[in-house]
């Protein structure tokens, strides 16, 4: 009897170490948009059918720290669905990551790190909700949200200006967020002046970036399509060839945000990727 009970508990004892491994990446659903026109991109509207962009945000648990990354569609529009923010550009928001976060048993405060791909607004949207966690930021897009916004219009500082407070940490380049490779900041400019993607290597899913905005269609990528809003082209072909080159290097799997095939194929929270 006590040689299987001791057994038992080593077995426990190794799986609950087994489970502390790696980290574990959560998918949120943020939001949606709708183009009636995709030419903005750099596609032209025959070149794909798709029209819709899902809008995600992560969270990515390592051991006892949270990092969220990309924060989704400003908060002002969950409950509501089609509203036009620009000329046949409808965006939809069910609910918001602040009740999905709640669901899992967390609030804004349990959440250690924040990043986001870039300062759009549909991906920093629910920012001012996270002033007390740390901000990772590349200092070139922290002075384009911060310092010259108005030159960008889709930058809204209305959903993350409070984030001037946050305790901040100014990047030039990569950044290793927990010291073990697992999860890296990958510096990608280009669609804005700080954009970066995330590199996350998952004990049972294999290695994934992150793809912020790099692309936004399926097509994008493959077209290397550059959209006619990004602040650099020049910039951001050098990242298209960038995060190429990583992904030869490590074998990772590049999961574009806005696919909302591939966010319809995913597991969403409270279900998670290790
Ligand atoms: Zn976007």
């Amino acid at each position: 009897m006590y040689i299987v009970r001791s057994v038992l508990l080593t077995l426990v004892f190794a799986a609950s170490q087994a489970w502390s491994e790696g980290p574990r990446l959560y998918v949120f659903d943020c939001g949606l948009i709708r183009n009636d026109d995709i030419t903005a991109y750099g596609l032209k509207n025959t070149d794909t059918d798709v029209r819709e962009l899902f809008v995600p945000c992560y969270l990515i648990e390592h051991g006892e720290q949270r990092l969220l990354w990309d924060g989704g569609l400003p908060l002002s529009f969950v409950g509501q669905s089609d509203v036009e923010v620009g000329e046949g550009v409808y965006v939809s928001y069910e609910v918001s990551l602040l009740d999905q976060l709640d669901a899992m048993g967390l609030a804004p405060d349990d959440i250690d790190y924040v990043a986001f791909s870039h300062f759009h607004f549909d991906h920093v949207g629910a920012g001012n909700a996270f002033v007390n966690s740390h901000l990772l930021i590349q200092k070139t897009e922290h002075e384009a949200a911060f310092e010259h916004a108005e030159e960008n219009p889709i930058f809204d500082p209305s959903v993350y200006d409070q984030l001037a407070d946050a305790e901040t940490t100014l990047l030039n380049g990569d950044h290793d967020v927990f010291g073990d490779g697992s999860v890296v900041i990958i510096s990608a400019p280009g669609h804005t002046p700080g954009h970066q993607v995330l590199y996350l290597e998952l004990a049972n899913t294999g290695r994934i970036v992150l793809s912020g905005d790099l692309y936004h269609f399926e097509k994008s990528r493959e077209l290397g399509a550059v959209p006619d809003f990004n602040t650099n082209a020049e910039q951001t072909r050098q990242s298209f060839a960038r995060v190429d080159h990583l992904l030869e290097e490590t074998g990772a799997t590049l999961w574009i945000e806005h696919s909302k095939a591939l966010a319809d194929s995913l597991n969403k929270a409270p279900a998670f990727y290790d």
